[in-house]
């Protein structure tokens, strides 16, 4: 049964912008002892911009736009807006209708556009040493800086590669300070490559991250947490983040996150906020006493 405490905990959770699927998640929060924290759309805004763009010789821009931004029309991926919003408003160029596509959450995604089949991703997921080789050879140098690369393959290897800068939130940064005030042990498991992970990591302040992490590689990761710190929450806004915010104790998500992470979570965090969740945390310890 619900108490007028929990009642009046879950209305001053609304209009904080926390949303609880129930009252026993107010009461978890006052005994999670980690976090574990998503980085692109969590840590990050999720808007990423295109600095630099480098492509195979003998391929135009324009056509390279085109072909990659008709395949990541159809995925969820931050990533994948920012560089179809680049080629349909700013580069004004029009997209065409893919032959089929299939997301592959952690890596990337591999699409068919005029016969053509592409993959896009991380340099795993098109080869670690095709990427570097292509780096090397396309003289041109990138200044990574925190930035995720997104390479683009056919059959005949690497066509080109997208380098986009992300802007940090600045009230995740807050709540990772204020988490850690609390005694809180925080840590980034993200899909992106280990120089990004680590630049990202550092400015957020997290005790710890993890890199180049697929969904069930997050999944473990929190489950490793659980092990050394009972009770875990992981925070996200992925499909890729749905396996691990089930396995926590407390599965947050940010409100601007996909369908899938909104459905798993039992907390949502409506305006992306995340400095609300250490105020969310006073707020259930307070709660717990009254109790
Ligand atoms: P995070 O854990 O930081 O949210 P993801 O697990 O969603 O990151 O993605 C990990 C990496 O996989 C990205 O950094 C990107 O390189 C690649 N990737 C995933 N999906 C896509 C996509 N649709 N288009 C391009 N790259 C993608
Ligand atoms: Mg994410």
């Amino acid at each position: 049964s619900i108490t007028p405490a929990t009642l009046s905990a879950i209305s001053n959770g609304a209009k904080l912008g926390i949303l609880f699927k129930g009252g026993v998640h107010i009461e978890g929060l006052a005994k999670i002892k980690a976090v574990a924290l998503d980085k692109t759309g969590t840590l990050t805004k999720g808007e990423p911009e295109i600095t630099d763009l480098i492509v195979r010789e003998g391929i135009t821009h324009e056509s390279f736009l085109i072909y990659t931004a008709s395949i990541e029309n159809h995925s969820t991926h931050p990533l994948a807006q920012a560089i179809v919003n680049h080629t349909k408003f700013e580069q004004k160029l029009k997209l065409v209708q893919p032959d089929f596509i299939e997301d592959i959450p952690g890596l990337g995604v591999i699409g068919k556009v005029n016969g053509k089949e592409f993959k896009i991703g991380n340099a795993e997921f098109v080869g670690l040493q095709l990427s570097e080789v292509f780096l090397k050879k396309s003289g041109e140098k990138i200044i990574k800086d925190g930035k995720t690369l997104v390479f683009v393959a056919d059959q005949d290897g690497i066509v080109g590669v997208i380098a986009l800068k992300d802007h940090l939130r600045e009230q995740s940064k807050e709540a990772v300070l204020q988490l850690k005030k609390l005694g809180i042990y925080t840590m980034m498991l993200t899909g992106d490559d280990e120089e990004t992970a680590k630049v990202i990591s550092k400015e957020m302040s997290v005790d710890g991250y993890i890199s180049r992490c697929l969904p069930k590689d997050k999944l473990n990761y929190v489950k490793n947490l659980k092990q050394q710190h009972e009770n875990v929450s992981m925070v996200g806004d992925g499909i890729n983040d749905a396996p691990a915010m089930a396995t926590a104790n407390l599965g947050i998500a940010m409100g601007g996150g996909t369908d899938v992470a909104l459905e798993t979570a039992d907390i949502i965090l409506m305006k992306n906020d995340l400095s609300k969740l250490p105020r969310a945390i006073h707020l259930s310890k307070k709660m717990n006493k009254i109790i």
